[in-house]
């Protein structure tokens, strides 16, 4: 047996960050006006094959940025799952915008992309799709019926680098792209994100809202209310490094994702993660499941169980049309998601970090099932 606790997630930080941080100290240059900040992002936006790339503080950032980036506020809606981190809902409250659910499609557990067409409304601004867990959200009718209708697309991609669909990078298939560079994600900067766009125009437009909106003319005197949301040049560095590696960290995932399956394949008592759709296959950010009805007891009592045994786990996200922050403001009075409630109740995730070796897999599947005897 391995070390207990087995932690939810451990990056792999054995790269270059250490050199290139040495760098940093060496040279003085520790904001975001050093070097590194532009490799990282001409980097990354190059793997994507997007025109752009700006980095930013973290990922929730890249939202409030990409909202206000394509002047969305009051009296606009913009279409969501409510299947989601907080972030994606609360960049498009504090605009002044209404945020619109779809429910989950229950296999993938990404937005169900049939919902869509029926919520479009006059006030429609963008569509804000987020590829869950590492599978991609079918784009191609996204896509459609965007165009069909005038309507922006905000792709958050904080649980897809370096992930396709139908061959084209995540991040590159809206208008905007957003990324996450926490540690628990494919890339990491420790806290960190990054905006993805092809359009020069909205590119310069993210970079003065990362920046306090200061004006190139006359610095303080600003038209725009901006953030300091800034990437110094120290994440970037350790951004740089773990970029280098993006491949090999998206084979050792798919590698855990694929263990994991076999070690849990027949077992009744959970749903596993797809393994691969027609357009894409699994990445696996992470490693979810979501216990069958026939288990009497719920996720929260099955992570409970399983950290009596050292296996740390974490639960799906909570619907946005149930957080309580939202409902005290009078959103989503008596809306019902039914798929996205059942598998908040339902579902959690194992250990799925870049560290994770596949003994430690192998010891969390054992005790996953041990719980369900
Ligand atoms: C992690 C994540 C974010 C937020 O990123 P932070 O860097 O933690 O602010 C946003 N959206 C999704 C889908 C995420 O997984």
């Amino acid at each position: 047996m391995t070390p207990r606790p087995i932690p939810v997630n451990q990056p792999l930080l054995d790269g270059n960050e250490k050199r290139y941080l040495d760098e940093c100290i060496e040279t003085g240059w520790i904001s975001s006006e050093g070097p590194f900040v532009k490799r990282f992002e001409e980097g990354f936006a190059d793997r994507l094959g997007s025109g752009f790339g700006i980095a930013v503080c973290n990922g929730s950032a890249a939202l409030d940025i990409a909202v206000a980036a394509l002047e969305i506020g009051p009296g606009d809606e913009v279409i969501m799952p409510t299947f989601t981190i907080i972030s994606c809902a609360a960049a498009v409250v504090r605009a002044g915008a209404r945020p619109v659910l779809v429910d989950v499609d229950p296999l993938t557990w990404n937005m169900d992309v049939a919902r869509l067409e029926d919520l479009v409304t006059p006030r429609t601004r963008a569509i804000m799709v987020v590829h869950i867990f590492g599978l991609p959200v079918d784009m191609d009718p996204v896509i459609e019926l965007a165009r069909r209708k005038g309507i922006r697309i905000i792709e958050d991609a904080a649980q897809a680098h370096g992930q396709t669909y139908r061959g084209r990078p995540c991040g590159t298939l809206g208008d905007i792209g957003t990324f996450s560079f926490y540690p628990n994600k494919h890339v990491t900067t420790g806290e960190g994100g990054m905006l993805t766009t092809d359009d020069a125009q909205l590119a310069d437009r993210c970079r003065s809202l990362r920046n306090l909106c200061f004006k190139p003319e006359q610095r303080f005197v600003h038209d725009e209310l901006g953030w300091n949301y800034r990437m110094s040049n120290l994440q970037a560095a350790v951004g740089v490094a773990q970029l280098e590696r993006l491949d090999e960290f998206l084979a050792r995932k798919r590698r855990m994702g694929a263990h994991y399956q076999r070690l849990l394949a027949g077992l009744a008592e959970v749903q596993l993660p797809l393994p691969s759709t027609e357009y894409a296959e699994n990445a696996y950010w992470v490693f979810g499941v979501v216990l069958q009805d026939s288990i009497a007891f719920d996720a929260r009592s099955a992570m409970t169980r399983l950290a009596d045994l050292g296996i740390r786990t974490r639960p799906f996200f909570w619907p946005m049309h149930e957080q309580p922050v939202f409902r005290k403001r009078g959103l989503f009075a008596g809306q019902t998601l039914l798929h996205a409630e059942r598998i908040a109740r339902r579902g959690f995730y194992l250990p799925s970090g870049l560290a994770l070796t596949a003994q430690q897999v192998a010891e969390c599947a054992g005790a996953l099932r041990q719980i369900l005897q």
